[in-house]
């Protein structure tokens, strides 16, 4: 994306933060504090014209406020976000590397700042995935390939049609709410290489686990607090849900079978997608 598409496209705080929105919760926020959905974004009204305020959510449950750019390279500055968005085309589209004072010209930002914001983006676009997901952790398995699944996960659950002898690839996903989401293909779905997928890529210790009532998370339950939501009775119980993932998976099948989402495109995606999805 060129300078001209984001300026077009982002012209206003309120844009920027929708497509962050979009790209972190699909449209769906939930507290970054202790994953509720039962949340409201803050008087809009009031929002005009102040950077800083725009988009904070207020949570029903744990009263906590936030706004979608917390734990986020953009968490934390009164930086409007266009510029943000400017830094990164200008940083990622550059020939040869670019200055801090190259920056602070383009984006009419004192030299300081603009150091601040290279800093910031090119640390964070030299992030390796290594460290462990914490907190609260959704994982869930699928099957990617081949036809589209039918929309019943359940009803078409049976080891003979599925995984082997099919042309499906088994895939597991663990997602930290508000952070990370690693997935990969998985050789079989049984409790044992789900519970090795769990272990390495997963802090045991400080986290916990949802999952849907699939009997295979019942060796991990043994390792780590889990809370299972049963969704022949319900999808969402307080904060037990496992909606996240599955906007993973949703998201991972349109690209797959071609539909691929109207907002997912390029560098902002990627970067924000890495503690954003
Ligand atoms: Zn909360």
């Amino acid at each position: 994306m060129d300078l001209l598409q984001v300026m077009q496209r982002f012209p206003t705080q309120e844009a920027c933060v929708r497509h962050l929105e979009y790209i972190r919760w699909r449209n769906k926020a939930y507290c970054l504090h202790c994953g509720s959905i039962s949340v409201a974004r803050k008087n809009e009204n009031q929002d005009k014209g102040e950077v800083g305020r725009t988009g904070r959510y207020n949570c029903h449950d744990c009263h906590a406020s936030f706004k979608v750019t917390c734990g986020t390279v953009f968490h934390g500055t009164k930086i409007p976000l266009q510029k943000w968005f400017l830094a990164i085309a200008l940083i990622v589209n550059a020939k040869k590397s670019i200055s801090s004072h190259q920056l602070s010209r383009d984006l009419d930002l004192n030299q300081k700042t603009a150091w601040y914001i290279m800093t910031r983006i090119r640390s964070e676009m030299a992030k390796k995935g290594g460290a462990l997901l914490q907190g609260i952790i959704e994982a869930d398995e699928t099957y990617i390939g081949g036809k589209p699944r039918k929309p019943n996960k359940r009803e078409d659950f049976e080891p003979s049609k599925r995984g082997r002898g099919t042309d499906k690839t088994a895939v597991i996903g663990a997602v930290e709410r508000g952070g990370k989401v690693v997935a990969q293909v998985a050789e079989n779905l049984t409790g044992r290489s789900i519970l090795k997928f769990i272990r390495s890529v997963v802090n045991l210790k400080d986290s916990k686990l949802i999952t849907d009532e699939f009997h295979v998370y019942n060796a991990v339950g043994r390792e780590m607090k889990h809370a299972v939501i049963n969704h022949a009775d319900q999808f969402v119980n307080g904060d037990t849900h496992t909606n996240t993932i599955e906007g993973f998976w949703s998201l991972l099948k349109r690209a797959w079978y071609g539909q691929a989402p109207p907002l997912s495109d390029g560098i902002y995606s990627s970067i924000c997608s890495r503690r954003l999805l």
